[in-house]
């Protein structure tokens, strides 16, 4: 159990500046350009980070290759690597709070929530994907006598691997688990926004043993060293995790260079469907608001529309207003905090922008809706429910990545369905019914990912993550990830 005190003496301590990770060195940019780190608790330069070029994108690329060809991760025993990452999740754990406390400095998270799912979580992710090295097994064919079929499963090559900055320990763990398990070599690009703590996180992955070349992390502009790893001729995977936009050019960058595979997880406007048959609909308020206010939204399959029975409208809406009106906005390193800040300046004006264009459209601004604790510095916004969001209305269609619930009526069932599927997006989805056929219909009709039933959020590593339509495809997590990073080899031998 961690004590603020321990957190406090944390809190205010020097930062290094971040080099980049290149065959086993930490080193400056080719340009020895840096980038400024811009807290958002305070809005105050953190740090800097290395800003990778091209040229040094490139060297991570041949660093990489040159260490999957001649073997130095993939051809050690089984048992061997799973020693390595069993350390390194060893590693992540023992430095979890000076981990965590690093990455809520530079991206905002609350630290609560930080502690959880950043490094407990990419620990959790490590050790799940090393406990499967010596489990993956080939096939033998059931062939006519006389011949011998054999599937070998091997690695890839070498994978590129593009991360946002919402939760940069757990989904980089996410992508760097089942790559460096399948025996792969990695370059991993953080956000821009926050790099730091995934520096530090691999860092620890070097010193557990993974050797120089196998693990690179590049940091910097992503229209350069991510466009760069996109269209290298070198990469034979490409996995992202971030905006729909940046997703279309890795698949044009795709098709334009080496055809590399390419796996996307984007993002969501998901759909909470709360019926008036919920088992209690006060733990439903309580657990919806947390659904889209934690992380001050910035949570990819976060609830970010409720669809609620007109029946139980107007009661369940105050319910969860009052419920988000508990929540504590505000230090994201105190931990009596429920939703810390947004990452960046940027994304605090699209929010209030996205507030705006709903109000204009004619929703109605029930709570929030406004910039808070401006006086510190840092970016801040009050959880935001906004009623009467027609099916069409720009906050029902597009992803805010922030704060702002959008509230919609229905009828039956029926319709509940036909608003739930009536976005471009496919991620995840919540249904809230004391009817068990119910329930399992909607988990059929609901065209996501994920289906949450009775509880919004919170599954672990065992099962797979990712989206359909334009959430994108593929999945993290469990062990059909590492499918991603695997190739089929078939053997076919006569007797
Ligand atoms: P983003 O697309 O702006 O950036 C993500 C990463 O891509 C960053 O590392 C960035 O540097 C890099 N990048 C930017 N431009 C690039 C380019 N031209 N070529 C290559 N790389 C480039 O996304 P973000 O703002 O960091 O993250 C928010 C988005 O991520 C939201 O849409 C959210 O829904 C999505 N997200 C999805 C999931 C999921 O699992 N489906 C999880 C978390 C976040």
């Amino acid at each position: 159990m961690v004590e603020q005190s321990q957190i406090d003496a944390l809190r205010d301590a020097p930062v290094t500046a971040g080099g980049l990770i290149i065959n086993g060195e930490v080193c400056p940019s080719a340009s020895g350009e840096v980038m400024e780190v811009i807290s958002p608790l305070n809005g105050q330069v953190l740090t800097t980070i290395a800003a990778g070029t091209t040229q040094d994108a490139t060297r991570a690329v041949t660093s990489a290759r040159a260490a999957f060809d001649d073997g130095r991760w993939r051809n050690q025993p089984p048992a061997a690597r799973k020693k390595v990452m069993l350390k390194w999740a060893d590693l992540i754990e023992a430095n979890a709070l000076e981990l965590a406390v690093l990455g809520v400095r530079d991206n905002g998270t609350e630290i609560g929530m930080a502690l959880k799912a950043e490094p407990g979580s990419a620990a959790a992710t490590i050790r799940y994907y090393a406990e499967a090295i010596d489990k993956i097994y080939g096939e033998i064919a059931p062939t006519a006598p006389g011949f011998l079929g054999l599937v070998h499963k091997e690695p890839v090559g070498v994978v590129a691997a593009i991360v946002p900055w919402n939760f940069p320990l757990m989904i980089g763990a996410w992508k760097m688990g089942p790559a460096l398990a399948a025996g792969n070599s990695v370059i991993l690009k953080p956000s821009e926004t926050a790099s730091l703590s995934l520096l530090r996180m691999c860092a620890l992955g070097l010193e557990a043993g993974i050797p120089a070349g196998v693990l690179n992390v590049v940091t910097g502009d992503g229209a350069v060293v991510g466009a760069t790893l996109a269209q290298s001729m070198d990469v034979d995977v490409m996995v992202f995790t971030g905006s729909g936009a940046t997703g279309r050019k890795l698949l044009e960058a795709s098709a334009r260079s080496n055809m590399k595979r390419c796996y996307l997880e984007l993002g969501g406007k998901s759909a909470n469907v709360v019926f008036a048959d919920a088992p209690n609909l006060q733990e439903a308020a309580t657990v919806s608001a947390a659904g889209i206010f934690r992380n001050s939204g910035q949570v990819c399959v976060a609830g970010s529309r409720l669809l609620v029975e007109a029946s139980v409208h107007d009661a369940f809406v105050e319910a969860l207003a009052a419920a988000a009106a508990k929540m504590t906005v505000g230090d994201p390193l105190s931990l009596a905090t429920q939703s810390g800040a947004i990452n960046n300046a940027v994304q605090l004006d699209q929010n209030l922008q996205f507030v705006e264009t709903a109000q204009a459209e004619g929703g109605t601004l029930y709570q929030g809706g406004a910039r808070t604790l401006a006086d510190t510095g840092g970016y801040y916004m009050e959880p935001t429910i906004i009623t009467d969001v027609r099916e069409t209305d720009t906050l029902a269609q597009k992803e805010v990545f922030g704060p702002v619930l959008a509230v919609t009526a229905f009828e039956d069932e029926a319709e509940a369905v036909k608003l739930a599927n009536s976005t471009d997006y496919g991620l995840a989805g919540g249904v809230w019914t004391s009817d068990l056929g119910r329930a399992h219909r909607m988990i059929r009709a609901l065209h996501t990912g994920v289906v949450h039933v009775n509880t919004y959020g919170g599954p672990d590593v065992t099962v797979p993550m990712g989206g359909v339509k334009q959430s994108g495809n593929g999945h993290d997590k469990s062990l059909h990830a590492l499918d991603k990073y695997l190739d089929l080899k078939t053997a076919w031998i006569k007797l």
